[in-house]
């Protein structure tokens, strides 16, 4: 049986939220089809998210509902990752359980890809932000900041709230790193993306599991995960640190006291320059350990297919 919508839910505290998630999200692909599936993946709720969610399973078996109870609280990245793998429809929509994302967008995103088979994934970026200026700049100025450091285009208003088909689902889930940073994994897997405008809503229910610290922390994760120009700092460093020795140095033939302070920096710039060729050996080495395709193919058209179809 054939499933076309598959819509996965990370849950994390939102005991207060699921039950309206599940009667909006009902009601919204109603609309649409009835052939779809809800994947909720309960990360290590510490409320009593899971009871309900058993609840909710129960209490509906007229809609193909699933749930994943992770051990412990692993992270919504995680989350989205075992929705990935267990989803079966056609198109794959990552929604928040807290309603700030209303489900009628996830009918609208499938709604572009049944119009265009070019189009491979449709995210939906926050219409108006609802955060304080201070932080929206801040972000602002990161992606664009780990943009130019990877090569990668972030695109700064997008979230994790979007819509793929499948065969994008099955190339995000064949990349096997730990570390996983979704919205360098969208951008650099590819395929046509187009992006949709929503109004976020405010929380239904319980609070957002985000604080400066979390942000943070996140901000390196995707750093770490996406470029090794950290690790040659110490490189140019070294580098700059040694032409300013020479130009010590030279005043040093006049001045013996600059000759101390050029011996002094032309040995740590010495130190300086190995350490940056060991980070470029190591950058190496943190992009093969990722076990990152050399490329992707979206579509492979074979003259063996049209024989098939002909016969
Ligand atoms: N979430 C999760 N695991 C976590 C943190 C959050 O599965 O460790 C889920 C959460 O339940 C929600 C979604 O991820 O469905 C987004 O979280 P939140 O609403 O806190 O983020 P915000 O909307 O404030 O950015
Ligand atoms: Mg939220």
């Amino acid at each position: 049986m054939s499933v076309k919508h598959s819509l996965i839910v990370p849950c994390y505290n939102e005991e207060g939220n699921v039950e309206n998630f599940l009667k909006e999200t009902v009601e919204a692909m109603k609309g649409y089809t009835d052939s779809y599936e809800i994947i909720f993946v309960n990360d290590g709720s510490k409320d009593t998210t899971p009871k309900k969610l058993r609840q909710i399973f129960n209490e509906n078996k007229d809609v193909r509902i699933k749930v994943i109870n992770f051990s412990r609280n692993f992270g919504k990245e995680a989350a989205m990752y075992t929705g990935f793998t267990q989803a079966v429809g056609e198109y794959i929509t990552i929604i928040d359980a807290d309603l700030q994302q209303d489900p009628k967008y996830a009918v609208e995103m499938a709604r572009i890809l049944d119009s265009d088979p070019d189009c491979d994934m449709v995210a939906a970026y926050q219409a108006h932000r609802k955060e304080g200026k201070a932080l929206s700049k801040g972000k602002h100025t990161f992606y664009k900041t780990i943009s130019k450091m990877s090569g990668i285009d972030f695109i700064s208003d997008a979230s994790d709230f979007r819509t793929l088909r499948k065969c994008v689902a099955d190339t995000i889930v064949a990349l096997p790193e730990y570390h996983r940073f979704s919205k360098g994994i969208f951008s650099w897997v590819g395929y046509n993306t187009v992006s949709i405008p929503y109004e976020v809503r405010d929380r239904e229910n319980g609070e957002t599991k985000w604080n400066l610290k979390k942000l943070i922390a996140y901000a390196i994760e995707g750093i770490m995960a996406y470029t090794d120009k950290p690790l040659k700092l110490p490189l140019y460093l070294g580098a700059i640190l040694l032409v300013i020795s020479v130009v010590f140095g030279i005043i040093g033939l006049l001045a013996p006291y600059y000759g101390i302070i050029s011996a002094v920096l032309f040995a740590g710039s010495l130190v300086l320059i190995c350490q940056g060729i060991s980070g470029a050996y190591l950058g190496k080495v943190h992009t093969q350990v990722k076990d990152r395709p050399i490329f992707i193919s979206k579509e492979i058209l074979s003259y063996e297919d049209n024989q098939e179809s002909d016969n």
